[in-house]
């Protein structure tokens, strides 16, 4: 009796008590590590979902900049799309693309269906821009280039931009802009600017002749319009 359940039962006892002491913790760090990976997962799916989703878009943190010389904090609502970020133009709910000139969206949203028949994915970098928004991005432009004159070779005043009038967008990635350099007059869109291979206009009729375009914004032919 003694040697069955004695000393044979007690080293056997010790090492599943230890087994057991150890399994707890490496099952504690797997929850860990699976409840850190998912919570990760899901920032970044929220962090990227944000832009699709007009109520976050419009409510989520980084979804608007202060405004320079306005004082006025420019958002969502003046059609502000962060750097990089790439907006659809069937967003109809964004102000960006629901200011946009009614022709011009038209435009613009039958190109991308077709680009997209074709595996190109078109969007909107820039569409509508508020007045505050402009004059935002002109501030910015000047500290970038040094003086005013620089600036706006690039960036147009409030009252000048064709963005803030709801006529221009601002088309990525760039192999969109290519799609749309050789198609762009079906629809009536041309690049306005040679320095700007991004920025379409409706400026001419479906299938018609686009106009020369500008060297810049600036041309001084023209009032600057970007
Ligand atoms: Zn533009």
């Amino acid at each position: 009796m003694d040697r069955k359940l004695g000393p044979p039962f007690a080293p056997t006892r010790r090492r599943s008590a230890v087994t057991r002491g150890k399994w707890p913790r490496r099952v504690l760090i797997a929850v860990l590590a699976i409840a850190v990976t998912s919570g990760l997962g899901w920032a970044a799916f929220t962090l990227g979902a944000r832009w699709m989703d007009p109520a976050s878009f419009a409510g989520g943190s980084g979804s608007s900049i202060p405004g320079w010389s306005t004082g006025h904090t420019v958002g969502v609502q003046d059609g502000f799309v962060p750097d990089g970020e790439h907006i659809s133009p069937r967003n109809t709910e964004l102000p960006a693309i629901a200011n946009l000139d009614p022709k011009l969206l038209r435009a613009v949203q039958e190109a991308a269906d077709d680009a997209a028949e074709d595996g190109v994915d078109m969007f909107l970098t820039t569409g509508w821009r508020s007045k505050a928004y402009q004059q935002r991005l002109l501030d910015e432009a000047v500290v970038k280039y040094g003086s005013e004159r620089e600036a706006r070779r690039y960036v147009g005043t409030p009252e000048q931009s064709h963005h803030v009038t709801g006529e221009a967008v601002d088309i990525g990635p760039t192999d969109a802009d290519s799609w749309l350099s050789r198609h762009g007059t079906d629809y009536g869109l041309c690049q306005t600017y040679g320095n700007e291979m991004w920025h379409f206009e409706l400026a001419t009729t479906p299938g018609g002749v686009c106009p020369e375009m500008l060297p810049d914004a600036s041309d001084g032919r023209s009032a600057p319009t970007e």
